[in-house]
């Protein structure tokens, strides 16, 4: 009898949702009828099996309510945590996506702004939008770096972690 810290791929086997287990591959009961082997692919980590041929797909989870077997609950600590590591990671996307799209747009017009001056060297605007990139650079730069946990960043002092920039989010949501 398997038990919850099981392979995925032994669980699977047990549960007869695949055949011949290998490493992270194994044959589709559904859709292997013609011969075609190992279209199963097992990601352990991510705790899900999935068919590339016929699409079928399950999660350790659900495998194992299949089995029978028990799962400890999460706790409500463990579920706020998830909560909040996903509002986390959602907040880091927009703003990676702002901060990324106000970047190129300055980037757009510093580059027009170039261009210009080598034909229109007084030219007022140009050299603003020049000047607004260039004051501008660093600011987005660090922002964007410290959003991907950049760890050779050259305009950061010094790398910015996860648990660091999670730490800022909670505080600045929190005020
Ligand atoms: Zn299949």
């Amino acid at each position: 009898m398997t038990d919850g810290g099981s392979p995925l791929g032994e669980l699977l086997a047990t549960a007869g949702q695949v055949n011949n287990v290998r490493r992270n591959r194994a044959d589709c009961i559904r859709c292997a009828d013609d011969g075609k082997r190992g279209t199963v692919a097992i990601y352990e980590q991510a705790e899900v099996a999935r068919c590339f041929r016929c699409g079928w797909y399950i999660y350790r989870r659900q495998l194992l309510r299949d089995l029978g077997q028990t799962i400890p609950a999460e706790t409500p600590e463990q579920r706020e945590a998830r909560r909040l590591k996903k509002l986390f990671e959602q907040w880091r996307n927009d703003r990676y996506r702002g901060l990324a799209g106000e970047f190129c747009e300055l980037g757009r017009k510093a580059t027009i702004a170039k261009s210009a001056l080598a034909y229109f060297p007084m030219w007022e605007m140009a050299w603003d939008h020049l000047a607004h990139f260039y004051h501008n650079e660093a600011r987005l730069s660090a922002a964007l770096d410290a959003l991907v946990f950049e760890p050779g960043s050259r305009w950061l002092e010094e790398p910015v972690t996860r648990e660091e920039l999670s730490r800022q989010w909670r505080a600045h949501a929190a005020a």
